[in-house]
């Protein structure tokens, strides 16, 4: 297959990026945070912005700040030159053949989505279209879920937290677990205390599970508290684990976070390995990847999740008819809240793109 030449098809009303611009930023975290395989007192979020006329899109993914230098030596050549409106799936195309060397999935994958997120923006920002349109939204708002709970969390602060979801009007909330596996029904009893019956219940073990534990602890998670999702009960590595997890337990495995190229998707989808695939706009080559995947799981029968980076994510999931839900995870919240303007605030459980703002809406503070 040859790619069309960009050089070729300048549109006569054309705007070329002219320049890409990379910065990194490290928030602290609120308090020390753990879940099953981690710790952290930190996030970095990498920003990128591409410049064309008048206009400025933006994107972001969250990883270390060696993605700046990546963007900057990599994929910002590709870019230059680029009319949004006619090359932007070249352009992806070419930033991943750039990246063969140096790596795709993982850090290579991460760079290249914020800047296929910013390519996006700047293309609905330069039609003064909102991005939800441009990307040919089904629906007005996204469902979220609460993320955070913890292992690093008191009881007190697991269930403030959780709690605080469900006053807030989110139905649905997920906590961490997995790390000392011997706490986590004292842990599990304050959730279900904190957020009521009605309220669904998730977890995620981050891999910390061995098969067969993880399939004892999915009945235990199930038949005593009513959790209904089961986020890497196993490391999301092995599909084979998964798939033997979900044979066997009586909820939903969930997994796709680690999932950067389309192969990554492709491998767990036929692997039966999940009940839902999560997708991480920030990891899985942008809003380009992101639809891939989207199609991919819909042709295996499955519904999507969004994970993490909730701004990036809600625009592009009104987008998704096989759609569920998007992660609404406490420390994108605070850093999200922190850099940009523009923020979307869950109504009813759910994100509802401002169709008064063209693109994604986001802009950088100043
Ligand atoms: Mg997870």
């Amino acid at each position: 297959m040859s790619l069309l030449n960009p050089s070729k098809r300048k549109s006569s009303s054309s705007c070329p990026v002219a320049e890409v611009e990379a910065f990194a930023r490290t928030i602290p975290t609120d308090a020390p945070e753990s879940d099953g395989t981690l710790e952290w007192d930190s996030t970095t979020i990498v920003v990128v912005q591409v410049f064309a006329g008048d206009a400025v899109g933006l994107g972001y993914t969250y990883t270390h700040d060696a993605a700046v230098r990546l963007i900057e030596d990599k994929l910002a050549p590709a870019v230059r030159g680029v009319d949004v409106q006619t090359d932007l799936s070249h352009a992806w195309h070419e930033m991943g053949s750039l990246l063969r060397n140096v790596g795709r999935p993982g850090l290579g994958f991460m760079a290249l989505s914020a800047v296929d997120m910013a390519l996006w923006d700047l293309r609905a920002r330069l039609l003064e279209q909102p991005l939800v349109d441009l990307l040919g939204g089904v629906r007005d708002e996204a469902a979220v879920y609460g993320s955070g709970g913890f292992t690093s969390y008191s009881l007190e602060r697991l269930a403030e937290q959780l709690g605080g979801w469900v006053e807030q009007g989110i139905p649905r909330v997920k906590m961490k677990l997995g790390r000392k596996p011997e706490d986590d029904p004292a842990r599990l009893d304050a959730a279900r205390a904190a957020i009521g019956d009605a309220t669904e219940l998730y977890v995620d073990a981050n891999g910390a599970f061995d098969r067969d534990e993880a399939v004892e602890w999915a009945n235990r998670y199930a038949k005593e508290w009513g959790v209904t999702w089961f986020e890497e009960p196993v490391s999301s590595a092995d599909a084979e684990g998964l798939r033997y997890v979900r044979e066997r337990a009586p909820l939903d495995v969930a997994a796709g976070e680690y999932a950067y190229v389309p192969a990554d998707f492709e491998n767990l989808l036929r692997a039966n390995a999940v009940s839902c695939l999560q997708v991480d706009v920030t990891r899985c080559g942008g809003y380009s990847g992101f639809l891939r995947a989207a199609g991919l799981a819909e042709q295996f029968g499955l519904e999507i999740s969004a994970h993490c980076a909730p701004q990036a994510s809600a625009h592009v999931c009104c987008a998704v008819p096989h759609f569920r839900h998007i992660e609404y995870f406490h420390d994108h919240i605070r850093v999200e809240h922190e850099l940009f303007d523009g923020v979307l605030e869950p109504q009813n459980g759910a994100l509802r793109p401002d169709r008064s703002r063209v693109g994604h809406g986001l802009e950088l503070k100043a």
